[in-house]
């Protein structure tokens, strides 16, 4: 079911996008080589804690999980691209990570996700992170009353294409409120003109992720991590949009906080 949201609700989630965008600039700030997976995760869940607020991971369950993810935020590093499950790895120089992060406050759910490198950065991993953030602006840009989510998929995709990159439709943007995955999907690759309408009110978190040279992924022996099945690398951009009258805004923006 589609849910849409009056203009007091979506000031109502605002709080949650504000606190997953600080997080993550925060988390980015601090991530390092040398920087534990499993302390990223610790740090997550004590700012989660002093926030009041709740994660949408630790208990998740869904039917593909092999049991509750059990951790507060998604690392995904390398060849992993989605779903990380935290582990005991020290970051290396020139790991390319991606961090995805959701949280409820007042019952309103917020989903975000930042991919950056440690240390001394591959030119290749600069570049697809780029376009994964062209990519998500280009989505945002086609979030507009009277759209459909098929111009939404299309501007991702096209994005994606000019750079050379192949899409995976399996994982893709999904509708948010009071819970973190509700309808519509939104694919990162379809036909403009075509799929749900969009409504003022619609609130969706809109993910584009790519490989640098596949779309195909397989499953790590966690039963959570996803990665390349190629060994390539991956980056993922996400943020939580509210389509509105006056165009969307961005609940989790990170650029007003002067620290991303
Ligand atoms: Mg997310």
């Amino acid at each position: 079911m589609i849910e849409l949201r009056t203009p007091a609700e979506i000031d109502a989630m605002r709080p949650a996008g504000r606190f997953v965008a600080e997080t993550l600039a925060t988390l980015r700030d601090e991530v390092t080589v040398g920087t534990n997976l499993l302390a990223i995760d610790r740090r997550a869940h004590d700012l989660i804690r002093k926030a009041g607020a709740t994660s949408c991971y630790i208990d998740y369950h869904p039917s593909f999980g092999a049991m509750p993810f059990g951790k507060v935020i998604c690392t995904s590093v390398n060849d992993a691209v989605l779903h990380g499950l935290p582990f005991d790895y020290a970051l290396r120089d020139g790991d390319l990570v991606s961090l995805d992060f959701a949280v409820s406050i007042d019952g309103w759910v917020a989903d975000s996700a930042v991919s950056f490198v440690v240390g001394t950065p591959r030119d290749e991993d600069l570049t697809l992170i780029d376009t994964t953030e062209r990519a998500l602006a280009a989505a945002i840009g086609a979030a507009t009353v009277g759209a459909r989510v098929g111009d939404i998929s299309h501007a991702v995709a096209q994005v994606a294409r000019a750079d050379g990159y192949s899409i995976n439709t399996d994982f893709g943007g999904h509708g948010v409120g009071r819970e973190m995955h509700g309808d519509p999907h939104v694919p990162n690759d379809g036909k403009p003109g075509r799929g749900f309408p969009l409504r003022a009110g619609l609130i969706l978190a809109l993910e584009p992720w790519f490989l640098a040279t596949t779309d195909k992924l397989i499953t790590d022996a966690d039963g959570w991590t996803l990665r390349s099945a190629d060994g390539s690398r991956g980056a993922h951009s996400e943020h939580t949009i509210a389509i509105t009258d006056e165009g969307p805004i961005v609940l989790t923006d990170r650029a007003f906080l002067g620290i991303d």
